[in-house]
């Protein structure tokens, strides 16, 4: 049967930033959905069994933070349904939005559109990645879990600014020594980047090692951590180990705006167009938030704080639909891809 209730708001994604969006959404009265396509609401931060950087939170699980992130939207009336991917997305002539998911039994209705499908860290796709990241010891975030190679020996693995960044980050502050590989033989990072990382190279034990690329992460007997790391020479073919406490991952992010193209504007490399400071898309009574959109700081803090403004502003939307034609953005925001 389809459901053609007219919500005030729908959320298109119930991670962090949905979450946070459908706490404030439905504490404003507004009846909320959000649409989840996993089974359970929590996105990316379900992986982790350790976040030590959510403000009021020494360390928790992002199973039980999302736990209590989604008791406190439902407690404020957000209907929360999970096994629904949003597959397609309608403005009508009326200015409402028709939202089809995968259950083609499935639309739904709202006045006003909250976009916060996420993104996803690359993976390397070797084995016993998976297994190890469950166990915490191959990671993608160097903000995230930095903390936790305090005087150990990691492995980073990528070519880019960021893995350049992070990988600086971690050797100058946390680790004792520090591989990185990249499977070129020269990085695509800024040479300004490239330069910094060589200077802090010697002081910080940093061995930069190219064209490497990781073929296999070997764990001990019982598991729970790594034993070593196969990496290959991808010139000579030449393999060796090296044993290392951990493997940091710096290969990019896909975000998961695919079902979106041709609705809202989005960049090149995927992340929706938004004015950073009121989270507008292209599409009047679209906003966005989180991981998904440009500039974004790819953390539960931040993509929480932007479910929050972008739930706000609706009321603006709602009061004056004009109000989106205002405060428009600025050359040097178009310039930057804002
Ligand atoms: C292993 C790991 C550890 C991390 N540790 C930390 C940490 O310690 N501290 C920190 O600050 N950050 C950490 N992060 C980053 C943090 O998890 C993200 O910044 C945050 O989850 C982003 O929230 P989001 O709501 O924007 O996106 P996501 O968490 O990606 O949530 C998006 C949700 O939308 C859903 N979705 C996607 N497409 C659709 C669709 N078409 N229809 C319906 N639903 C859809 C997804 O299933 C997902 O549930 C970590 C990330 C990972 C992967």
């Amino acid at each position: 049967m389809a459901d053609t209730e007219l919500y005030d708001v729908a959320i298109l994604g119930g991670g962090p930033a949905g979450l946070a969006a459908a706490l404030y959404a439905g504490r404003d009265r507004y009846s909320t959905l959000v649409l989840e396509k996993n089974g359970l609401p929590g996105g990316q931060i379900m992986l982790t069994e350790s976040v030590e950087n959510y403000p009021g939170y020494e360390h928790v699980s992002g199973a039980d933070l999302i736990g209590h992130m989604a008791d406190q939207a439902r407690t404020f009336g957000a209907d929360l349904r999970t096994g629904q991917e949003v597959t397609a997305l309608r403005r009508e002539d009326d200015g409402t939005f028709t939202v089809t998911t995968n259950d083609g039994e499935a639309a739904f209705r709202a006045r006003a559109l909250i976009l916060a499908p996420g993104s996803e860290y690359r993976r390397l796709g070797v084995p016993g990645e998976e297994a190890m990241r469950q166990m915490g010891k191959v990671s993608y975030c160097a903000t995230c879990d930095g903390a936790f190679y305090r005087d150990k020996h990691v492995l980073t693995v990528g070519g880019g600014n960021t893995a350049v960044e992070d990988t600086i980050y971690l050797a100058t502050r946390f680790t004792a020594r520090t591989t990185m590989i990249h499977r070129r033989t020269e990085f695509r990072a800024q040479a300004v980047l490239v330069e910094e990382l060589y200077k802090h190279a010697a002081e910080h034990a940093i061995d930069v090692r190219l064209p490497y690329v990781v073929e296999e992460i070997v764990a001990t007997g019982d598991g729970t951590a790594i034993d070593h790391v196969v990496i290959r020479n991808a010139a000579t073919e030449q393999r060796e180990s090296l044993a290392v406490d951990g493997v940091f991952v710096f290969v990019g992010m896909n975000p998961n705006t695919a079902f979106l193209k041709g609705f809202v504007e989005i960049n090149e490399l995927g992340y929706i167009k938004c004015d950073p400071v009121f989270l507008r898309t292209s599409v009047p009574g679209v906003f966005v938030a989180g991981d998904c959109r440009t500039r974004a700081m790819m953390q539960l803090a931040t993509a929480t704080a932007d479910g929050v403004t972008a739930a706000m502003l609706v009321k603006e939307y709602f009061r004056d639909p004009h109000w989106w034609e205002t405060h428009r953005r600025v050359p040097e925001q178009e310039a930057l891809g804002w």
